[in-house]
C-alpha cells in the first residue's frame, strides 16, 4: 500500500514537471513568433515608405505563373553583351545615347528580354533627362518595383515583371496625370510600330 502511494506521488510530480515544461516551451515559441512578425512588419513598412506607388506598379498583381526564368548562360546566348549587362546585371546606358531617347513613332515598347508589353508611345514624353521617359506603364502587374539602395542613393528600381530584366528607375518628378517619370534604358526595350489603319 505504501509503495502504491509512493508510485502515485512520483507520477503526479513527474506530470507536473512535464506540463510546466511544455507550457514554458509554448510560451517561448509564441514569443519568437510575435517577435519575427513584428520584425517582418517593420521591414515591409520601411520599404513601403520609399517605394513609389502607381496603378501600374502594383506588385500584388504580378502573374507569377507567367514568369520567364532562364539561366545566366541562356540569357547570355539570347541577348547582346550590352543587353545582358543592363537587363541582367542592372547596368545603365550612357545618357543621351539610347536609340529610343528621341524616338517619337507610334506603337508599343516591349521588354527586350521577353517581349512583355511595358509602355505605349502615348505615355512617352521628353523629360530632358537623357533616357526614354514615360509617365505611366501600360498595365498593372507588368512592371515590378524594388527598393534600390545601391550607389549611395535610395531609388525605386523598375524591372520587367515577367523576366525580372532591369529596366531603370521610377522617380516622382514626372508630369500629370501620374506625376511619375519612368526612366528606362533604351537597351532594355524594343519597339513595335503601330500598323496603319488599325
Ligand atoms: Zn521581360
Amino acid at each position: 500500500m505504501r509503495n502504491f502511494f509512493l508510485k502515485s506521488f512520483c507520477l503526479i510530480i513527474g506530470l507536473a514537471i512535464l506540463s510546466s515544461c511544455s507550457q514554458a516551451q509554448q510560451k517561448s515559441t509564441a514569443k519568437t513568433d510575435t517577435k519575427s512578425q513584428t520584425q517582418k512588419t517593420e521591414n515591409t513598412m520601411s520599404e513601403d515608405k520609399f517605394i513609389i506607388k502607381d496603378k501600374t506598379l502594383d506588385n500584388t498583381k504580378i502573374d507569377e505563373n507567367n514568369k520567364v526564368v532562364k539561366s545566366e548562360e541562356e540569357w547570355k546566348k539570347q541577348l547582346t553583351p550590352e543587353q545582358f549587362q543592363i537587363l541582367r546585371k542592372k547596368g545603365t546606358e550612357y545618357a543621351f545615347t539610347g536609340k529610343f531617347y528621341k524616338h517619337k513613332d507610334k506603337g508599343l515598347y516591349v521588354c527586350a528580354g521577353c517581349g512583355n508589353e511595358l509602355f505605349t508611345s502615348e505615355q512617352k514624353y521628353d523629360s530632358g533627362c537623357g533616357w526614354p521617359s514615360f509617365y505611366d506603364g501600360i498595365a498593372a502587374g507588368k512592371i515590378k518595383t524594388t527598393l534600390d539602395t545601391t550607389h549611395g542613393m535610395t531609388r525605386t528600381e523598375i524591372t520587367c515583371a515577367r523576366c525580372d530584366g532591369h529596366l531603370g528607375h521610377v522617380f516622382e518628378d514626372g508630369p500629370n496625370p501620374t506625376g511619375l517619370r519612368y526612366c528606362v534604358n533604351s537597351i532594355s526595350i524594343d519597339f513595335k510600330k503601330k500598323e496603319e489603319n488599325k
